[in-house]
């Protein structure tokens, strides 16, 4: 167990800083990032010495830890002075980012001798940008060999100059990756924790890398590629069977930004990864051959799930029998914004996929993206509708504002035409409009978001 008083010698190389969603974790939702996860197992195979702190930034810039799945408050300061890290690692999703920047901030302050590293979409997009707020280097891409690399340089006293820090991987798949070390489920439980008081406890998988749609806003195939990578079933299963003998759970989160991506399109047709196919096939016959009644949470878009049930319905079947949850693209449910946005995705392929998926009892977090270019009041109250009306009952929708996140040809072509509004990076985090809308102002969006999340929760919950 990680306990931050009892006199042990905590110190360490390297200190790995998790932050959290405040309003989550205080939801029950305890959703660390899986990269982060991930490198422990490469930092343990490097045998690096490293300790891992989540963060809980509040209010009033106190930072809260969250330490065995409870939240402990007043410890910061002593537990990173205890620590006595030469590098701390942030590593962080852009809806996190001025979270992030709130507990950078207070290590500075605390620990203002030690290394200060960034990795993640928006630092390796703008790494200038942090460099300005006083970060030491950032952790480009290939993100675990980048790690492993810098940290080695700073042992050997071999420091590289401030910068970005980039060392590629010539890996085609994901099955070199080591198992995320035990060490970081001794500190944190992920889990779920629903409205009925039920928690639902997880495993994490990086069960592959990239997504080869490269939809022209996306961060996350603008950050790990558009060629997918993944890691193999025999691969996903052992850590599967460690995880579970480990942390007694039956459920797996897998951080793939696509679980399942697209292939191509031909006459029309979407056609799933074959790779991804083979790889979902053999997964499920290696989890009923040992009897592992395993369930998975992970993302896919509405298209494939169609197509699917078109074209591979016994690879759907595999699908809805193996999902507990997952994350569904739908982005909006207006035809007019789907074509801006260029998609192959329609109303009646976003239906389809809702009904199978609610068929099954599969939980959809449904996530939107508001006020895109072609976004206009019709447009947004055709979506709010949908919501409102047609996801089932168990659906969580989540709604972003389309943001021109830097590394994106979205941000590129506003930023080419003069259409950005923010410079401050802290901003980017989906929850603010940062460009010049054609119909929507500022902080317009904002509100009725809010507004429309109060509706929503005040009618599913109290009838
Ligand atoms: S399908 Fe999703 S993950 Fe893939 S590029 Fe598009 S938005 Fe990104």
């Amino acid at each position: 167990m990680q306990h931050f008083n009892d006199g042990n010698d905590m110190t360490c190389d390297v200190l790995l800083i998790d932050t959290l969603s405040t309003l989550r974790v205080a939801r029950g939702l305890i959703s660390p990032a899986p990269v982060v996860a991930q490198m422990t197992g490469f930092l343990e195979q490097a045998e690096i010495s490293y300790e891992i702190l989540f963060a809980i930034p509040q209010d009033d810039g106190s930072i809260d830890l969250l330490q065995e799945n409870q939240v402990v408050s007043n410890r910061f300061d002593t537990v990173l002075k205890e620590m006595a890290p030469r590098t701390v690692v942030f590593y962080h999703d852009p809806e996190l980012v001025h979270l992030m920047f709130a507990v950078y901030r207070e290590v500075r302050k605390i620990i203002p001798d030690a290394l200060l590293c960034a990795g993640g979409i928006l630092s390796s997009a703008l790494p200038h940008y942090y460099l300005e707020k006083g970060f030491d280097y950032i952790i480009g891409q290939d993100v675990y060999q980048s790690l492993i690399s810098i940290i080695q340089h700073i042992k050997e006293a071999k420091m590289p100059d401030r910068g970005l820090f980039s060392i590629s991987q010539p890996h085609q798949d994901l099955d070199y990756f080591p198992f995320i070390a035990q060490k970081y489920f001794t500190a944190i439980k992920p889990q779920w924790g629903f409205p009925d008081g039920h928690i639902e406890r997880f495993g994490l998988i990086t069960g592959s890398a990239g997504c080869t749609s490269g939809c022209v806003h996306c961060p996350n195939s603008s950050y790990w590629g558009t060629t997918w990578r993944p890691m193999s079933a025999a691969r996903i299963f052992n850590e599967i069977k460690f995880q579970h003998e480990l942390l007694k759970v039956d459920t797996f989160y897998f951080g793939d930004i696509n679980f399942l991506p697209n292939a191509a399109i031909q006459n029309d047709v979407i056609i799933p990864h074959p790779k991804a196919i083979e790889r979902i096939t053999q997964l499920d016959k290696l989890l009923d051959e040992h009897e592992y009644a395993a369930k998975f949470i992970s993302t896919i878009r509405p298209d494939t799930i169609s197509s699917m049930a078109d074209y591979l319905p016994e690879v759907l079947d595999i699908f809805l029998r193996r999902f507990a949850a997952c994350f569904l693209g739908i982005e909006s449910f207006s035809e007019e914004v789907l074509a801006g946005l260029k998609t192959p995705i329609t109303k009646k392929i976003i239906r389809r996929a809702v009904k199978l998926l609610e068929q099954q009892g599969i939980i959809i977090v449904a996530s939107f993206l508001v006020g895109s270019p072609w976004e206009t009041y019709e447009t947004l109250r055709e979506t709010e509708q949908f919501i409102l009306n047609e996801l089932p009952p168990s659906a969580i929708p989540l709604l972003n504002i389309m943001t021109p996140f830097p590394g994106t040809r979205f941000y590129d072509s506003l930023k080419s035409k003069g259409l950005l509004l923010e410079r401050d990076v802290g901003l980017f985090n989906g929850q603010r409009l940062v460009f010049k809308h054609p119909v929507f102002k500022e902080e317009e969006l904002e509100i009725r978001i809010q507004e429309f999340y109060y509706q929503f929760f005040r009618e599913r919950y109290s009838g």
